[in-house]
């Protein structure tokens, strides 16, 4: 961004969790005016310290500039700081970007409230953590209208890393961010659960690491290589089957049990795959799952 469009540039960060602190932190440091506000009060002092203007109310905090960028724990919480007469009419006119987590439903609603109150809306999500933030290394996901998007771009680009219009449909980010976050915790499950069974059979978390970081670099490869096979309805298991599968999973069950160690995270994937045997899916690849899940 020039000096000269920066200095003209304002925007304002409803919420001051970890990652609200962060994006106010990124456009503070790429010189944009920021005005910033929280519900509890005085988690603004260092970025106050560093320039930001503390807005004492919501409805100061959004007429201050032209974009507002809301991040907070989740709809309900956006909802109450958004949706009052005050905060709503103070809006009219200008542009809010709810980068919160929620549903491709909140978002959708959020759009239909903004729609219906002449505010215009831009959804979003953050994919990394905050110290991404201002780096290369974050990345931002977009819906809504073009324009919008458009206009308000090299204000969000000055949280640095990649951002990523991915259409009109409001509810896109949101979509996306949830199937993003649907792999990221199912693996967390995992490997929270591999742990506690790599301890019980005198494993430390330090000794499996490397290993555990292989297992990780298999899937992206399987993530590009499935993912047109699944667009084209094509599941092949030639080198890995189901019924393969099917036992591979048995094992961890029986381990895991045999040391007194839930295994039902483990236990409703095994059953996913055993679904897919018992439709006649056995031979298939491990992708077939996701269209039996998909059937109606
Ligand atoms: P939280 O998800 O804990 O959100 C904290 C913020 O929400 C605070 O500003 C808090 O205000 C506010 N809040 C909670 N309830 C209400 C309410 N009823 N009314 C008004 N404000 C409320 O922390 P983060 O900042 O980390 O996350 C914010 C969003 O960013 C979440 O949707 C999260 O999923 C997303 N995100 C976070 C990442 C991270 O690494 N932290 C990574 C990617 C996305 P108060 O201080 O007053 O309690």
């Amino acid at each position: 961004m020039s000096e000269q469009n920066s200095a003209q540039s304002a925007v304002t960060v409803l919420g001051l969790g970890p990652m609200g602190r962060a994006l106010a932190g990124a456009f503070l440091g790429a010189g944009l005016r920021t005005t910033v506000w929280n519900r509890t009060p005085g988690k603004d002092q260092e970025l106050v310290r560093r320039g930001a203007v503390s807005a004492p109310s919501v409805v100061e905090a959004v007429a201050a500039s032209p974009l507002t960028v809301v991040c907070v724990v989740n709809y309900d919480a956006s909802d109450a700081i958004l949706r009052s007469d005050a905060v709503t009419d103070a809006l009219k006119g200008r542009t809010v970007v709810n980068l919160t987590a929620d549903t491709p439903g909140r978002a959708r609603d959020t759009a239909d409230w903004a729609a219906g109150h002449g505010v215009r809306y831009l959804d979003g999500a953050i994919m990394t953590p905050t110290p991404t933030i201002g780096t290369p290394a974050g990345v931002f996901i977009h819906s809504g209208p073009e324009e919008v998007y458009q206009e308000h771009r090299p204000v969000l680009e000055a949280l640095g890393g990649t951002h990523t219009h991915l259409g009109a449909e409001i509810g896109r980010a949101a979509a996306y961010d949830i199937a993003l976050l649907d792999i990221f915790w199912t693996a967390m499950a995992g490997y929270a659960h591999a742990l506690a069974v790599a301890r019980a059979e005198g494993i430390t978390a330090r000794e499996l690491a490397p290993f555990a970081k292989g297992i990780g670099d298999i899937l992206p490869a399987i993530f590009e290589q499935t993912a047109e096979e699944l667009d084209a309805g094509t599941y092949p298991g030639d080198g890995n089957p189901i019924t393969s599968a099917v036992s591979s999973m048995s094992h961890i069950v029986h381990t895991s049990e045999a040391h007194g160690i839930d295994a039902g995270v483990m236990r409703a994937a095994e059953g996913l795959a055993r679904r897919a045997v018992g439709l006649g899916h056995g031979a298939d690849g491990f992708t077939r799952i996701a269209e039996i899940l998909g059937r109606r």
